[in-house]
């Protein structure tokens, strides 16, 4: 069983700190995005996974087994790039073969275990062509399926569809999740693109600067993002924030923001500063009937939907509505929240805080 444990983990370049204090366990089969953006350190963990870093302190296992001083050869681990570099003078079938000659596997068992690849991510009737003959979808199947031959326990994959066209990367993510069903291996993704983590992975592991800020399934990490960076950064178009201040005691607790008031319990201790930032996704804002009042700032048709930026007082709020939604700029609409769906987050620690809510009026109503 291929669990892999990173266990205070630390990376450093001279001054420069990649990776800090990272406790991450990876169960064996699972698929694992490792989500942020650039810079964050994911691609150093994954290279340090991989054996091609090492950590500065701290310990990396795959199984029972620590890797820390293990060269990259002798991890069981397979690992593919953004730039798939595949050889361009070899075939697919050559280039597919290539980790298992040079492994010395005998041709025999080399073609059986090719053609059984190939027939895995259906690269069987290109076995013959050169990699410059084949579309970029192909390409990267070919690179998967150099990886495949080996029979990791362990696939790290760097970033390796953002070198495709959109529609191709759609096609993939597909392909990707049917090839992890297939192989059954534990697969580890690198990516700064949150579409690819929510569709693919088992779990998300969201980092910022070096720190793994949650580790959770898409939804979880989607439904209660543990504070105001990753509700930020997962989600199209952004959560809405409005920033606040609680006032009030217990029971009578309340959210005061210029835009509005809003009733709220909070579980735990309120925050001491009392600054609260309220977050809400585009979709729980609700246009067309409410106690709140907005103005239509921008109307963008997307074609299935359409997103809508209202300004409300103190700032502005994005909101999605069908395709045939008829707004014109400038004017007035009534709007509700989605109580149920809201969150609340410590306005100075940024954590997120449990909260229940009300039903929101506007402010100067309160
Ligand atoms: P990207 O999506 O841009 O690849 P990333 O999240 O994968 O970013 P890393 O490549 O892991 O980020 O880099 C994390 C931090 O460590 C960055 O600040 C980067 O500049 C630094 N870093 C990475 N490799 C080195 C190196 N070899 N020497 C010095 N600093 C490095």
């Amino acid at each position: 069983m291929a669990q892999v444990r990173f266990e205070k983990v630390r990376k450093a370049f001279g001054q420069a700190v990649a990776v800090e204090g990272l406790d991450l366990s990876i169960d064996h089969g699972s698929f694992v995005a490792l989500l942020g953006p650039s810079g964050c350190g994911k691609t150093t963990t994954l290279r340090m996974l991989a054996g091609l870093e090492f950590p500065t302190s701290g310990t990396i296992s795959i199984g029972d087994r620590v890797v820390n001083d293990v060269a990259p050869g002798k991890r069981d681990i397979a690992m593919v790039f953004q730039s798939y570099a595949l050889y361009p003078h070899m075939s697919v079938g050559e280039n597919i073969a290539y980790p298992l000659k040079k492994h010395g596997v005998p041709r025999a068992a080399r073609e059986e275990k090719v053609l059984q690849v190939a027939r895995t991510l259906q690269l069987e009737h290109l076995l013959a062509r050169k990699p410059r003959q084949l579309s970029g979808g192909q390409q990267q199947r070919v690179a998967l399926g150099r990886a495949l031959v080996r029979n990791p326990q362990v696939f790290l994959l760097d970033e390796p569809l953002s070198n495709l066209d959109a529609k191709l990367r759609a096609h993939m993510r597909a392909e990707l999740i049917e090839l992890h069903r297939t192989v059954g291996q534990t697969f580890v993704y690198v990516t700064h693109d949150q579409l690819e983590a929510m569709t693919m992975s088992d779990r998300i592991a969201v980092m910022r600067e070096g720190v793994l800020q949650q580790y959770a399934p898409p939804r979880e990490v989607y439904d209660r993002p543990a504070n105001l960076f990753v509700a930020g950064f997962i989600g199209t178009p952004s959560m809405n924030v409005l920033f606040g201040e609680l006032v009030g005691e217990g029971p009578r607790m309340q959210i005061r923001a210029p835009a509005l008031a809003l009733p709220v319990s909070v579980r735990g201790d309120a925050p001491r500063g009392r600054r609260v930032a309220l977050g809400v996704r585009p979709e729980d804002v609700l246009l067309g009937a409410g106690p709140l009042e907005a103005r239509v700032r921008l109307v963008e048709p997307t074609g299935y939907e359409t997103i809508i930026v209202l300004d409300v007082p103190g700032g502005s709020l994005v909101t999605r509505a069908g395709p045939d939604v008829a707004l014109r700029i400038g004017e007035s609409v009534p709007y509700d929240l989605r109580a149920e769906r809201l969150h609340l987050f410590d306005g100075d620690s940024e954590i997120r805080l449990e909260a229940e809510f009300g039903r929101a009026v506007a402010s100067a109503a309160a």
